[in-house]
């Protein structure tokens, strides 16, 4: 149990979580106060699932604000249901703090609920205990039986596209731990990013009949396209689409690093069958959001990058280069 400060307790805080996040979804018939919550599934859909855990010290910095921690949490598993076409529904939250500060509290729950309500999701339960801080979120939702998005079903001749901007969250961790100068033209659109990033839930709903495979964005899109091609047995020829705001603050080279290594960017990659572009493309005009074709599925099971008609040599690890 977290230490108490005055006369605000482990009980309060699992009182703030109620009050703040629990939402109003009738299909919660048993939620935070009992020893399990209860939930009814809407027929003919299947559960999905997804749980990630954000530790102090590891995922974001000591001092991080708790309105974004308690947004990232539910971002970063909101963004793994999209990139299988879920509608997501309900939340648990396993919070490990190291004393009871309402203020604290109070914040990050404010951060969450904010998230949450913007997608109708419901918080139902969870665990609070006295530890160094870290956060636990498992997301539930649903989609149609049998029409999960995997993915493994990435084809030669499929387009590739890319949701959003990537490589500006990572830029926006960089300015938070000194990395990069907070002086560049884009810091506060970076910072952003970084500290409230957007799962791209409804996008990853309405594409999911269009597409052969789908991966969220977390590790890079380099390593996470490369996911997506592993389970999928296949290769890519990938072109980086225009870093203008990157490659203006950052030059070329860190722009590109940004990009494929960069991280924390919660876009959507994905594969479609290229009949399916004119689809997408109204999708894209639909959610504002920009849909960037960035290559081809290719049979050779390579990843090959290039940036303006250049070739990138991208090790995974940050180091790149430049060909002719
Ligand atoms: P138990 O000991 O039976 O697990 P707890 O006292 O830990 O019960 O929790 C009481 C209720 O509060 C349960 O419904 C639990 O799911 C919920 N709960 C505890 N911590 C949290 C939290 N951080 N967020 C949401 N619900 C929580
Ligand atoms: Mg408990």
């Amino acid at each position: 149990m977290p230490v108490a400060t005055d006369s605000f307790t482990e009980f309060s805080i699992i009182d703030v979580f109620r009050d703040c996040c629990a939402g109003s979804r009738a299909d919660v018939l048993l939620g935070i106060g009992d020893d399990a919550a209860v939930t009814r599934l809407p027929e003919g859909r299947e559960l999905v699932v997804a749980a990630d855990a954000l530790v102090e010290g590891t995922h974001f910095l000591p001092g991080t604000a708790a309105a974004s921690v308690g947004h990232r949490c539910l971002a970063v598993n909101l963004s793994d249901l999209a990139a299988m076409g879920a509608t997501p529904h309900w939340a648990t939250l396993s919070l490990a703090v190291p004393d009871a500060d309402e203020a604290w509290v109070r914040a990050f729950a404010d951060g969450f609920a904010g998230l949450a309500e913007c997608h109708g999701v419901s918080l139902i339960g969870g665990d609070t205990v006295h530890g160094p801080l870290a956060v636990t979120v498992t997301v539930m939702g649903s989609m149609p039986a049998g029409e999960a998005v995997t993915r493994s079903g990435a084809r030669p001749g499929d387009r590739l596209y890319l949701s959003g901007a990537a490589g500006r969250a990572a830029a926006g961790r960089r300015l938070l731990s000194g990395e990069l100068p907070a002086s560049v033209t884009g810091a506060d659109e970076y910072l952003r990013r970084f500290s409230y990033p957007e799962p791209r839930v409804d996008l990853g709903i309405a594409l999911a009949p269009l597409v052969t495979a789908m991966i969220d964005v977390s590790d890079g899109v380099h390593t996470d396209l490369g996911r997506l091609l592993a389970a999928s047995s296949a290769g890519a020829a990938a072109e980086i689409p225009e870093l203008d705001e990157l490659e203006r603050d950052f030059g070329d080279e860190l722009a590109c690093q940004l990009f494929l290594g960069g991280g924390e960017d919660y876009e959507l990659c994905f594969s479609a069958a290229a009949g399916a572009a004119s689809d997408i493309e109204a999708l894209a005009q639909a959610h504002k959001i920009a849909l960037e074709p960035i290559g081809t599925i290719t049979e050779t099971q390579k990843l090959c990058w290039q940036y303006r008609g250049r070739t990138v040599d991208y090790d995974g690890s940050g180091f790149e280069h430049f060909g002719a």
